[in-house]
């Protein structure tokens, strides 16, 4: 990925003995009336990190930004931003916290009757920095974007990555410790997308800022997430670094969340599967890491040849990890053949599921 933020357009913010726990929530709750949105939630993002947020819809995503930027209150459980305690604070007391957080957002809230460059300000023009400064700052940050030539521009006159572009320079003008980026790609395409995530990214590298990226969209985790946790009924179901998650989905939310980028069976095959027999057995092979290294595919023919047709799938990497997931029909004519071969990529550090039975591959 090519270096999109000059490494001097931002000077890093963090102080000698700053905390390297950027956000800490310990057993949140919040409810409503009857509904759990939030059903005890301990997460921790370090400083530097990309950690992904993601759940479906009504999983409890939004009410978690909420509580986290102080504009709702959770009922039990402790929410800290750089070490320090925001439940529990006055509003006036939680000001200062705020500016901590920057935020992006789907539609981007930009003010539609200012320029970009007024747009980019008013975190800081709020904050009380003189008109000077304040616009210098802009500036910088528009050339961090991509988009110093757009400053005296309004925001209807843009695309909806540059506008999101826009969105990200505001988000940073108070010098954030954490930027929570709440489905900010959700209304981009996917070109877009990659471009604003790949922007992300380098200004997480670049700056060592930490990064909260809520999403409904496994792609995104994908893209440029360190860590992720899975949110469901208001509980975090799974978590872990993005290649484990991906590679051994733990939870049935995250397998369905995943479905759409991992392979699946084709709808032509698993539509003719019959669960008591057939002439081929199909068979799911996972493998992550060191194990999908290997030549395991071509031990196994080696081992016991003609044993296995490979019918579907492929190696993916995530963060550089190499993440394997391939579908094999395995004849039946030996019976005892299925077994062996299962028991073959099991001992090898492959988890194997048996799918069902095919008669027609012709
Ligand atoms: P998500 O952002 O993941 O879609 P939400 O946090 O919006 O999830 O909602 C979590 C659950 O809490 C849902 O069941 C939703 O209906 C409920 N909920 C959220 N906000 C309110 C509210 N203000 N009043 C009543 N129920 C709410």
């Amino acid at each position: 990925m090519n270096s999109i933020v000059p490494a001097s357009a931002i000077e890093r913010r963090w102080p000698e003995g700053a905390v390297d726990e950027i956000v800490r929530l310990v057993d949140v709750h919040r409810r409503f009336g009857e509904t759990p949105a939030l059903d005890g939630i301990s997460l921790t993002a370090r400083r530097g990190e990309i950690l992904g947020i993601i759940g479906r819809s009504g999983a409890g995503k939004s009410t978690l930004i909420r509580c986290l930027n102080g504009l709702e209150r959770c009922d039990s459980g402790e929410i800290l931003i750089e070490g320090r305690k925001i439940s529990g604070l006055s509003e006036r007391e939680l000001q200062p916290l705020r500016r901590r957080i920057g935020m992006i957002f789907q539609h981007f809230n930009l003010l539609s009757a200012k320029t970009v460059e007024e747009n980019v300000a008013l975190p800081l023009k709020i904050a009380g920095v003189a008109r000077t400064e304040r616009l210098d700052r802009a500036g910088e940050l528009l050339d961090l974007v991509g988009l110093a030539d757009k400053a005296m521009a309004y925001p209807s006159s843009l695309s909806g990555g540059q506008k999101q572009r826009i969105g990200i320079a505001r988000a940073l003008a108070a010098g954030p410790a954490l930027l929570l980026s709440d489905e900010a790609t959700s209304a981009l395409d996917p070109e877009t997308t990659r471009s604003i995530l790949a922007l992300l990214k380098d200004i997480n590298r670049k700056l060592g800022l930490t990064i909260l990226l809520i999403t409904h969209e496994m792609e995104v985790v994908r893209g440029i997430a360190d860590r992720v946790a899975v949110i469901d009924a208001g509980r975090i179901v799974e978590e872990g670094p993005v290649w484990s998650v991906f590679a051994e989905p733990q939870s049935a939310v995250t397998t369905s969340l995943l479905s759409g980028i991992r392979p699946q069976l084709p709808d032509h095959m698993a539509r003719r599967l019959s669960q008591t027999g057939g002439t081929e057995a199909i068979f799911s092979v996972d493998l992550a890491g060191p194990a999908a290294q290997g030549s395991l595919l071509s031990d196994l023919s080696a081992a016991l040849p003609h044993s296995f047709r490979l019918v579907h799938g492929g190696i993916d990497h995530i963060q550089n990890q190499p993440v394997a997931r391939f579908f094999i029909a395995v004849p039946t004519r030996d019976a005892e053949l299925p077994a062996r071969v299962q028991q073959f990529l099991t001992a090898r550090s492959a988890r194997v599921e048996g799918f069902g039975y095919d008669t027609d591959h012709a």
